[in-house]
Order: structure tokens, then sequence, then C-alpha cells
């Protein structure tokens, strides 16, 4: 697979890099910010669930 062929938005991963140890509210702000920016990856299944538990929208 051609790396390029990925839409990956690489300026706002710099800008933007995932917090270490992000707890589960940075996860979820970091993903919802990077959806809007970036479509290189969706919301991981295990945290869209979460998030579904916590009842916040997306
Ligand atoms: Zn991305």
């Amino acid at each position: 697979m051609n790396i390029n062929d990925m839409k990956i938005n690489e300026t706002w991963h710099k800008n933007n890099p995932m917090p270490k140890n992000a707890n589960f509210e940075q996860r979820v702000k970091w993903h919802l910010e990077h959806r809007k920016n970036c479509s290189c990856r969706p919301i991981p299944e295990k945290l869209a669930e979460k998030m579904k538990a916590a009842r916040i929208n997306f």
C-alpha cells in the first residue's frame, strides 16, 4: 500500500500529537479534533464504545 494513498493531514498531526499516557478525556478530545482535520484512521472501536457508554455524542 502506498502511503500517499492515505488521507493524512501531516501538518495537523505534527501540531497535535496524542499526549503520552492520554486519559480517556484526552483521547476523546484528540479523536474528535482528529476526525475534523484528518481521515487517516477512524475512532478506535473500543474508544467509540466507551464514548457511547459515557453518552458522548460523536
Ligand atoms: Zn490522522
